[in-house]
């Protein structure tokens, strides 16, 4: 947004702005900030930043936690949602010592992915196309929902009742998609959502209600260049989960809140482009992709696992990659097939279009870590000239979960649990650590940091294990 400081500093003036709020990443991806008052916002700010706890937030360690935040202005819009006219910056994060940009800044890790590509010569830049599917709850659902449907499928419909006021025009379970109200209850909703975020001068391609029975959306945005791709994704998560709660409702970006009904994923439609043209494209091939594109998706889909371990990376996401919910469960690539890992729209064909889309992902990832990942394996693939017919990843264009399981196993499958993901990653990282991109500390602080989720998890009985076996 801005250019400068002094070019900040009169906006701040120009329109009254009393308050500067600092957002920054956690190591899991969460914001958290900090504000400023408006008369603090000084040109000091560029350089001494504001001090912080890295410890707090996963970044350091608690011995070493100090750090500091500087705004990076070309960030800044303005706050919609608080009484005094907010200004707010996504920041950078320095150490607080050296003054060094923190050489584990997710912000920073995804910047040096493109910077390696750019270096090797690979592509100029890329463009990256999320689409965020999110349920909305209100609260009588986020009590039944996520603690009773959860586990109980029959239950669903009758929540979803509850929450479409009884009048009959529910959705019943996997009937939402592109419905239209009176059925689809939050087209309102949604369009404040989409207006907010264009006010704020992020652009969206469409939402819709998607399958999910009770109330599950899309918000889909065009391609973005990374690092502002990786940008809007925190603030898409911000602003649909601020205009809900201000509506009295909730939004949950978690892959599988209800068992039975339509995971939440976060699809990521990806270009590279070089000399100004899409380098993903060649009109020759047959599914005009380009050789430098096949070898891309070769990586991807070599270092799927791996690289689940950033772009699915709860406990809850696979839950999700379960046959039968338009969810990947196997590394193959296709057109069309929503079961493939990777699809290529068959509806993208000018040469500026075409693209496919990275299917794994959820929106428990931390965006720029879970972008740099996949980059990176990408690249891989094109530095290894990974052949993805030749890997045995297809194409495959035939409802795989129609074949008998022995034909099924010869496709290699996604982790099943994050655990599964994890090792892979422990297993299979050097990849990452080309050209300096991500380092080993940030891989085993993730994956530490990951164990303990897990453990959390594993550890707790839980409500299904009773219903089973209570009575044994
Ligand atoms: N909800 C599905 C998923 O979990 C995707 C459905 C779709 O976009 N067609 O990935
Ligand atoms: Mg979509
Ligand atoms: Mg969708
Ligand atoms: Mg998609």
């Amino acid at each position: 947004m801005f250019k400068d400081f002094a070019e900040a500093a009169a906006f701040v003036q120009k329109n009254h702005i009393q308050m500067v709020d600092l957002k920054f990443s956690d190591l899991w991806g969460r914001w958290h900030h900090v504000t400023i008052s408006a008369s603090e916002f000084e040109p000091e700010l560029m350089e001494a930043g504001v001090g912080f706890d890295g410890s707090s937030v996963g970044l350091k360690s608690v011995k070493s936690g100090d750090m500091v935040l500087v705004p990076d202005l070309s960030t800044g819009f303005v706050d919609p949602f608080w009484e005094a006219p907010t200004l707010s910056f996504i920041c950078n994060t320095f150490e607080a010592d050296t003054k060094k940009l923190f050489a584990r800044d997710p912000r920073e890790i995804l910047r040096r992915s493109e910077a390696y590509m750019q270096a090797n010569g690979i592509g100029d830049h890329t463009l990256w196309g999320p689409e965020f599917e999110f349920y909305v709850f209100n609260n009588v659902c986020i009590e039944n929902s996520v603690h009773t449907a959860s586990y109980r499928v029959d239950s669903i419909e009758a929540n979803w009742n509850t929450c479409s006021g009884g009048h009959g025009h529910y959705i019943p379970i996997h009937g939402g998609y592109h419905a239209i109200p009176p059925r689809d209850q939050l087209f309102n909703l949604r369009t404040q959502m989409v207006t907010r975020l264009e006010q704020i001068g992020i652009p969206v391609k469409y939402h819709h209600h998607e399958v999910g029975g009770p109330g599950q959306s899309e918000i889909e945005t065009p391609l973005m260049g990374m690092l502002t791709a990786a940008d809007a994704s925190m603030c898409i998560k911000y602003i649909t989960k601020m205009v809900a709660h201000n509506a009295g409702q909730s939004v949950t970006f978690l892959p599988k809140p209800l068992y039975g009904e339509a995971g939440s994923g976060m699809h990521f439609h990806q270009q590279m482009f070089k000399g100004g043209v899409n380098a993903f494209y060649d009109a020759s091939s047959p599914m005009l992709l380009s050789e430098t594109a096949l070898y891309y998706i070769g990586g991807l889909l070599t270092h799927a696992p791996a690289v689940l371990a950033f772009t699915n990376p709860s406990t809850n996401s696979y839950r999700r990659l379960v046959p039968g919910f338009e969810a990947p469960v196997n590394a193959f690539f296709s057109t069309g097939n929503r079961s493939a890992a990777i699809r290529i729209p068959k509806y993208a064909t000018q040469p500026d279009k075409v693209r496919f889309e990275f299917r794994p992902p959820d929106a428990t990832c931390n965006p720029y870590l879970a972008m740099a990942a996949q980059l990176m394996a990408g690249l891989d693939g094109i530095r290894r000239k990974i052949d993805p017919t030749a890997a045995g990843f297809g194409p495959i264009n035939e409802d795989i979960f129609s074949w008998s399981s022995e034909k099924r196993a010869t496709i290699k499958s996604l982790p099943t649990s994050l655990l599964e993901a994890l090792q892979a990653l422990r297993e299979d990282h050097q990849f990452l650590l080309e050209g300096g991109v991500f380092d080993e500390i940030l891989i085993n602080d993730w994956i530490k940091a990951k164990e303990k989720e897990d453990i959390a998890v594993r550890t707790r009985p839980h409500p299904y294990e009773i219903e089973m076996y209570y009575d044994l």
